[in-house]
């Protein structure tokens, strides 16, 4: 598959509700960009798994806006052991080792992947 089939395939994932992520079957290095070739080992035998939704926070930051009020965003670690950025929402509890689970959210007719704490 090429980059851009791998990303229009996460779209559709997406809208049924699944996480996708990456595995080079060649290293068995994982990771969330959608991209054909492994960032570890360069091998192009890679396949798209799904994740079950479930990680921690390992970086986060709020991004405040003119009214006080606030997003967070951050990297996520998945417990399949890959990295993704997203929004996390309910900002107040979020913090850094906090445990969240994906939730999809409908943007202008298309979900996307968010995480909540859980
Ligand atoms: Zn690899």
């Amino acid at each position: 598959m090429r980059d851009d089939e791998i990303r229009e395939s996460y779209f559709k994932y997406f809208n049924e509700e699944k996480l996708p992520f990456i595995q080079c079957k060649n290293c068995g290095h994982r990771f969330y960009y959608p991209r054909a070739f492994c960032p570890k080992c360069g091998s192009s035998d890679v396949e798209v798994r799904f994740s079950k939704g479930q990680g921690k926070i390992f970086a986060m930051t709020k991004i405040y806006r003119k009214d006080g009020s606030y997003v967070v965003y951050g990297i996520v670690e998945l417990d399949e052991g890959f990295r993704m950025y997203s929004n996390i929402v309910e900002g107040n509890q979020a913090d850094i080792a906090k445990r969240v689970e994906v939730i999809f959210k409908e943007i202008n007719g298309k979900k996307y992947p968010l995480f909540k704490v859980a």
